[in-house]
């Protein structure tokens, strides 16, 4: 996979593919930040790319801000949606987390606190098109 690069997708097991293609292009201390309305596949996209490391038990991590998981490679799992400050995101450690060499760092709704994500990151932007078809675009920042 090369970026920029969009892909259209027309079910879930082709989003698991992606998902595939995608993660062998990962490495540890990356930023990966997921955008989309509610329901677009962001957590479903992260749940299929965690099973690639053998992480099983993906949740969203909506309420508790960040789930913190561990395969063969160290995964933080955040979600934005329900932070109202930047604030509370440092309250919990965030420089700890960008700065941890080992893990690799997945961001639901990230554009919600842009303010916060580092200028080296990947950005994938999920639309929906109907109920079972969407549209991945992944782009990456240096
Ligand atoms: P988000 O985290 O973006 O709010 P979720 O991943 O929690 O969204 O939910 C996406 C929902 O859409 C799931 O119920 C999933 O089964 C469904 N879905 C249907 N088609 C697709 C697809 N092509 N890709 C991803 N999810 C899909
Ligand atoms: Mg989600």
């Amino acid at each position: 996979m090369e970026f920029p690069f969009t892909k259209t997708v027309n079910d879930e097991n082709e989003t698991a593919k992606l998902a595939e293609d995608f993660v062998k292009i990962i490495h540890k201390g990356q930023v990966i930040v997921l955008n989309g309305n509610l329901g677009a596949g962001k957590t479903f996209f992260i749940k299929n790319l965690l099973a690639r490391f053998g992480i099983r038990n993906v949740n969203s991590p909506t309420f508790s801000i960040v789930n913190e998981h561990e395969g063969k490679i160290k995964a933080y799992h955040f979600d934005f949606y329900r932070l109202n400050k930047i604030e509370e995101l440092y309250d919990i450690g965030w420089e700890e987390y960008l700065n941890d060499p080992d893990g690799i760092l997945l961001i639901e709704w990230g554009n919600l606190l842009q303010d916060a994500l580092p200028s080296k990151r990947i950005e994938i932007s999920i639309s929906f098109i109907d109920e079972t078809k969407r549209k991945f675009e992944f782009k990456e920042y240096e």
